[in-house]
């Protein structure tokens, strides 16, 4: 059978580049369109069996570029729009041509996956279906379960909210956030069905769901699981006790009767609730200890609320006792900076360090900053210790210059809420004066999400980071959501593909696919490409052979105290002036 053709009408490179990237892997035919005049040519011409259409990056209001589109087609039900996520006027206006299909920005590889093979596999029933033998009620029927929503409540459906926490699992992996699951089940619901029948039953499932949706936040997602089975996905979960809280006011709203039908039904839930990453790390851990701890619930006589697990209660107490001892630590100076070579791909010499804080705690030894980073990132802490490591590199480097060491950059990794002070350049520029050393050697990583928040707030003036000779990477790019537009307003110079690419270069077509597109658009925009993470010599081997600039990694090095990476350096520029590694 022939491959499902794709057509990508975008005038986003970095954006078409992702949506390739993603889509390459799967079997489709895929086209490519770079305005929009050209796109409804080849619309016309090809017939796609899906069209994806980039409406993110118009400078005119969306509504008037459609008009002035004048679709060529009636209920164009196989156009997927990619919009930004407050972009209403495009979405009207796509309604009024009767598209109704949409991805709201920011959206990743599983979305754009999971819209995508739905599309194709509605247009492919869609074609199957004579129609001289319309069986409607058929029809119906398959084109209900194809798509995403429960038909009596209008909510997502199983299949929806499983992807939907998938992504939930990735984002907050990689954002260092939270996120819970509320399962509900409906104590007794049977009763209700046996004794009112089926329709009261159904009328009393849709009030329900109204109230339990008025309460509900932006980015909060109720689905309907089954029969009287719902999950909540929170997201921004920032401690247990607001989660308590809302559970109490969602059981709450189950208090008063329900009134169907001119029948009067009492009903109560019980909510079984799980955290990421304290209950699990993925999907089918989250949904099944929700389901456990509903069971406790239902156990301590329904109506009622149980987490997952009391040891999930202890570490959030554990976060508030590292917030005060991170006080202690910054006054006491319990940090310290372990540099991590990176190598170049012409000279296989070193070429650079990033400095990683360690915090060398008096009773638990060395920390790692994935354990405390996060934590001092919720309260103001993470400007101090901002503070405190760009003051010990920047005396490192003067110290570096004092003994005719030889000068390599520095990069130091800038948390979101330190970047969004304009306070960090006001910082650096006191600390060049202070030390006398060079800004180019200096480098700021900061992640896509950082960038994408400062660019949205513009509250940066991006003309003093221009006048700055500091130079600014983007950490773990791929893993957001950056288009070429924020790239450009920026004056990076450097991005960094994040390791869970590196990881499956080898193996994984996709993460291939993923890291050559990075490669060849930074070197478009004549940016330096550095990958981060490479662990063996296959994955050395791949990126340097794609022309990726530099690595870092533990192939090579693990990041190292001050003396060892001198030792580490020297070992470039010892006897042997030339020597360099494979
Ligand atoms: P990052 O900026 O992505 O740093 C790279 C992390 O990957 C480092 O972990 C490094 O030790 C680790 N790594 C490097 N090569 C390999 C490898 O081949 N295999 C594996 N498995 N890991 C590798 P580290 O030092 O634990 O730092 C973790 C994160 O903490 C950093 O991620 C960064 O986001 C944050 N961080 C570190 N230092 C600072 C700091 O001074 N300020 C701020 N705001 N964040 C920091
Ligand atoms: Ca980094
Ligand atoms: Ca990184």
């Amino acid at each position: 059978m022939q491959a499902p053709s794709i057509l990508v009408i975008d005038d986003d490179i970095s954006s078409r580049f992702s949506i390739e990237a993603t889509l390459k892997s799967l079997d489709y035919e895929l086209h490519f369109a770079n305005n929009y005049e050209e796109g409804w040519a080849h619309y016309l011409a090809l017939a796609p069996c899906v069209a994806i259409l980039n409406l993110s990056h118009f400078d005119d209001p969306e509504r008037d570029m459609l008009k002035r589109l004048d679709l060529p087609i009636e209920r164009p039900n196989n156009i997927i729009v990619l919009v930004e996520n407050n972009s209403e006027h495009a979405m009207e206006a796509c309604y009024e041509l009767g598209i109704n299909c949409f991805l709201k920005k920011p959206y990743n590889v599983y979305e754009i996956c999971g819209v995508v093979e739905r599309s194709v596999a509605l247009k492919q029933l869609q074609n199957q279906i004579s129609i001289d033998k319309i069986d409607l009620e058929r029809t119906r029927k398959k084109l209900v379960a194809g798509t995403t929503h429960d038909a009596l409540t209008q909510l997502y459906n199983r299949r929806l909210m499983n992807d939907h926490i998938e992504i939930l699992v990735s984002k907050s992996h990689c954002n260092d956030t939270r996120f819970a699951l509320f399962y509900f089940n409906l104590d007794d619901f049977k009763k209700v069905n046996d004794t009112c029948g089926y329709e009261v039953g159904d009328q009393v499932l849709v009030l329900i769901v109204k109230r339990l949706s008025a309460l509900l936040r932006v980015g909060d997602l109720l689905a309907r699981m089954e029969g009287d089975e719902f999950i909540l996905a929170i997201e921004g979960v920032s401690n247990l006790d607001a989660l308590a809280l809302l559970a109490r006011e969602l059981l709450n709203t189950f208090s008063s009767e329900f009134k169907v039908l001119d029948q009067v039904v009492y009903i109560t839930s019980s909510i079984g609730i799980s955290v990421y990453p304290y209950s699990g790390n993925s999907r089918a851990e989250l949904i099944k200890n929700a389901h456990s701890a509903l069971y406790k619930a239902k156990s301590a006589g329904r109506n009622c609320f149980r987490f997952h697990s009391n040891k999930m209660k202890l570490k959030v107490k554990c976060q508030i006792e590292i917030e005060q001892e991170l006080v202690r630590a910054l006054a006491n100076d319990e940090f310290c900076i372990y540099y991590q070579p990176k190598i170049h791909r012409k000279t296989r010499t070193l070429c650079g360090t990033e400095a990683l804080i360690r915090w060398c705690h008096p009773t638990k030894g060395l920390i790692a900053p994935n354990d405390f980073i996060p934590i001092a990132e919720k309260s103001d802490l993470i400007i101090e210790i901002g503070r405190w490591v760009r003051y010990e590199v920047c005396s490192q480097l003067a110290c570096w210059q004092r003994e005719k060491f030889p000068l390599f950059p520095v990069s130091v990794n800038v948390s979101g809420k330190e970047f969004m002070r304009m306070e960090v350049l006001q910082n650096l520029i006191d600390l060049f004066l202070e030390f006398d050393i060079d800004q180019r050697l200096l480098e700021l990583e900061i992640t896509e999400g950082t960038l994408i928040d400062s660019v949205k707030n513009d509250n940066m003036d991006y003309e003093i980071i221009r006048g700055m000779d500091v130079r600014m990477a983007i950490d773990d790019f791929g893993t957001g959501y950056c288009s070429l537009t924020y790239l450009k307003k920026f004056p990076i110079n450097t991005l960094k593909i994040d390791k869970s690419f590196v990881d499956g270069v080898v193996n994984n077509e996709a993460d291939a696919s993923i890291a050559k597109t990075i490669i060849a658009m930074a070197h478009s925009l004549n940016m330096t490409v550095v990958a981060e993470g490479i662990e063996n010599e296959k994955q050395k081997d791949f990126l340097f052979d794609n022309g990726c600039d530099q690595v870092q990694g533990y192939y090579y090095s693990r990041p190292l105290p001050v003396e060892d990476f001198e030792r580490y350096a020297r070992s470039f520029i010892g006897k042997d002036k030339t020597r360099s590694i494979p």
